[in-house]
């Protein structure tokens, strides 16, 4: 065992047949194994006294020194590593020599493995090691079986978790297989050429890998882009055995439930109670797994979503320590915990925290549906084709729309609305607004029993269930709540029939078993919501349109969202303030303020008729443009001058772009012009700024209007064709791009 090590000597090696070494230094029970490496290395200098120390605690787990002594190697690097598997050797050969027992078992074991062991070829590698582990089943026979039974019972609920996707729970139980659609993700300033063909197993695998050291892949992409259904496929595969089949276990979790974990847990209960519970010997298994890092996978979908945001300052190193949710999860993504362990995290791109980048093993984007996704979900998701045909045909015709259906969420809404779609002629939707104002009403239709009466609107005739749920969203987008006991919804009005719509999903997993909770299908329609109670409710202070806007300031305002609740006058404002000393960035309240934008538009004007004082409405829409204006205006006074003979020169930041998004929604030229009135540059440069076909749309409705041509710069984006086609209205007043 130890001279093959020695052949292949890598960290890898170490890390990957850490269980081996661990059982070869301490199943005997006996200290003996370890000391005598240790003392190996501490003659040849590789250790010094004080590594000596840490790694033999007297009173303290043979396995865990013995841990202690493979992090403090591997932590050393290739070398030290190297230097490790020489001491062996040379104790085993000492051990030898003395005809010590446990030397002498290992001698027949290994005299019963195929003569292949001497032969370099990595498949023999593989079934030699696969052998020796076999041996060690049956010389420990007790555990594996148990393992064996647990890992089972984790494959039927990670199965069960996953087969059936959530956002047609209402409709129809969808399994998952029959829609998922193959998605686009991209590494980092990576050629088209990997990213295309880049499947589950590469995810985990050596592409794109930028530190050996970590263990954690962040996979980001925008709300609605599909990282939650691209988690629950990568479950569904691994349960079905189809996908990852080199992690034995694989543990699921989802940031939006641990939000609700209030108790401090150990890394033991928070699997276990958390993914599955093992029926018997949870301390072994529980122990193999401490011994088999390489072998799990733990996946952390929206990390975006969980209350705290991403900080490397409270570490814990032991297993068995308890400690806050969150306080865990930071620790097992940065390595201090579970070392090896591989771990996927969703996030969106924006709630990132920079601490996060420097344990990442890899980045990776997903990008939605390629134009030929959104053909395959079109022709998944209706059964008759002629109809998938008309919809693919109507989104031809109408490419702002096209655009939008990248994200999946909104080729899904897209989808389940293709009747009011292909209804609506030249009026078909231009904006995310459009597109979210028309599920609204498709819901609300499905559901009605009677006609509207003459003259009453449908947002009229269904305004109580708006506001309830508006306000449930509200507060939650406040409050950083996506999930809603009974009681939740009993504060703020929601009644059965308000659930019946089908804009609330019940949570599924969360504890207790017996108590229901609920969810809104998708985040945004979350916000969707919470930016409808935003214009309609008449208890918005003055400064709550502002406030929404203001989120530069708000960011470096650790309390800023909580003030954007206070000035709705959300009764839990003290108790989110004191929760929530480290403020997660919110790109919710964006999305909130893109939709508040677009509601606010003037074509809109008539939709809240009879539901709000039109005085009151017609106040915000003003406000909102001006804070459009204003939040242009401080980004361009931003812009340094340039240096004598240079051309002047703007880098945007994301929020640009995202203030660039609000006024498309608006649809008003007028306020397009007055924003660009003001720009003054001969260069844009806008790399780096997450720019898809979505965002060209409302790049070239707004640049059109610049006074003076410019050089307009977008590599590191991901536009495609379409994208390009979208900026067509703009070219005459790019001189490059
Ligand atoms: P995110 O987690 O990025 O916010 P989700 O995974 O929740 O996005 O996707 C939102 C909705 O879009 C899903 O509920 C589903 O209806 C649809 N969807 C997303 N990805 C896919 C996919 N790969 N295949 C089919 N439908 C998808």
């Amino acid at each position: 065992c130890f001279i093959l090590l020695e052949r292949h000597g890598n960290r890898e090696i170490l890390l990957k047949r850490r269980a081996e070494i661990l059982h070869a230094l301490c199943s005997s029970g006996s200290g003996e194994h370890l000391e005598g490496v240790v003392d190996m290395l501490l003659a040849q200098g590789e250790l010094g006294w004080e590594d000596y120390q840490n790694v033999l605690v007297p009173g303290r787990a043979l396995y865990s020194n013995a841990r202690q002594l493979l992090d403090l190697v591997y932590t050393k690097g290739a070398d030290s590593c190297g230097l490790f598997f020489s001491a062996v050797k040379q104790y085993v050969q000492q051990r030898q020599e003395s005809g010590s027992s446990l030397e002498q078992k290992k001698q027949v074991l290994t005299k019963e493995l195929p003569v292949q062991i001497m032969t370099h070829s990595y498949q023999q590698y593989k079934t030699y090691w696969g052998l020796l582990c076999l041996t060690f089943c049956l010389l420990y026979p007790s555990f594996p079986l148990e393992f064996v039974k647990y890992q089972k019972k984790l494959r039927i609920s990670v199965s069960a978790q996953s087969r059936f996707l959530s956002t047609y729970g209402g409709t129809s139980h969808m399994p998952l297989d029959d829609i998922y659609t193959e998605v686009q993700l991209e590494l980092p300033n990576n050629s088209a050429e990997i990213y295309k063909s880049m499947g589950f197993e590469d995810i985990v695998g050596p592409v794109g890998t930028v530190n050996e050291d970590a263990d954690t892949v962040l996979v980001s992409g925008e709300a609605g882009s599909g990282k939650s259904t691209w988690l629950q496929k990568l479950h569904l595969l691994w349960a079905q055995g189809s996908t990852l089949q080199d992690f034995l276990l694989l543990f699921p979790f989802s940031c939006r439930r641990l939000n609700s974990e209030h108790k401090d847990l150990s890394v033991q209960e928070l699997l276990f109670q958390h993914c599955c519970w093992p029926d018997r010997e949870q301390e072994e298994i529980f122990q193999f797994i401490l011994d088999h890092p390489h072998l799990v996978l733990f996946t952390f979908d929206g990390l975006d979503e969980l209350k705290q945001s991403f900080v490397d300052e409270h570490r814990i190193c032991c297993p068995n320590q308890r400690a806050p949710v969150h306080v865990l999860l930071f620790n097992l993504i940065q390595g201090s915990l579970m070392k090896g362990v591989r771990k996927v995290v969703t996030s969106r791109p924006e709630a990132v925290a920079p601490a996060l980048k420097k344990h990442l093993h890899k980045e990776v984007h997903l990008k939605g549906f390629s134009p030929s996704g959104i053909d395959c979900f079109v022709r998944k998701h209706h059964s008759d084709p002629n109809e998938a045909a008309m919809v693919l045909e109507s989104l031809q015709a109408n490419t702002a729309l096209l655009g939008l259906c990248h994200s999946p969420v909104l080729c899904w809404i897209v989808s389940q609305c293709h009747k009011e779609l292909l209804g609506c002629g030249e009026g078909s939707p231009q904006t995310v607004t459009d597109v979210y104002l028309m599920i609204l009403q498709h819901f609300f239709q499905r559901h009605s029993t009677f006609k509207l009466s003459i003259g009453v609107s449908w947002l009229q005739q269904n305004l109580g269930t708006v506001l309830h749920l508006g306000q449930l969203a509200f507060e939650g987008i406040s409050n950083f709540s996506y999930i809603f006991s009974v009681a939740d919804l009993e504060i703020y009005g929601v009644t059965e029939s308000d659930i019946c719509m089908g804009f609330l999903i019940q949570s599924k997993n969360m504890s207790p078993a017996h108590s229901k909770y609920y969810e809104f299908l998708h985040v945004t329609m979350q916000c969707f919501f919470a930016a409808i109670y935003v214009i309609l409710s008449s208890n918005t202070g003055r400064s709550a349109i502002p406030k929404l806007f203001e989120l530069q300031d708000m960011k470096k305002n650790s309390a800023g969202c909580a003030c954007f609740g206070a000035c709705l006058h959300s009764s839990n404002t003290q108790k989110i303030l004191e929760e929530h000393s480290t403020t997660a960035e919110t790109p919710n309240l964006q999305i909130t303020a893109t939709f508040v934008s677009g509601l606010l538009s003037q074509r809109y004007q008539k939709l809240w008729l009879h539901c709000s004082s039109s005085v009151l409405v017609g106040k915000k829409a003003r406000q909102a443009a001006r804070c459009l204006s204003k939040g242009m205006q401080q980004h361009f006074r931003s812009i340094p001058q340039p240096v004598q003979g240079e051309k002047k020169s703007m880098h945007a930041m994301p929020e640009f772009v995202w203030l660039i998004k609000c006024i498309y929604e608006m649809q008003e030229s007028r306020i397009a012009k007055d924003a660009m009135s003001k720009l003054e540059v001969d260069h844009l440069k806008l790399t780096y700024c997450n720019i898809g076909p979505v965002e060209c749309t409302a790049l070239a409705y707004v640049l059109k209007h610049l006074k003076y041509p410019v050089g307009l710069q977008l590599d590191n984006n991901s536009v495609g064709d379409v994208g390009v086609e979208q900026l067509l209205p703009c070219m005459q007043i790019c001189n490059s791009l």
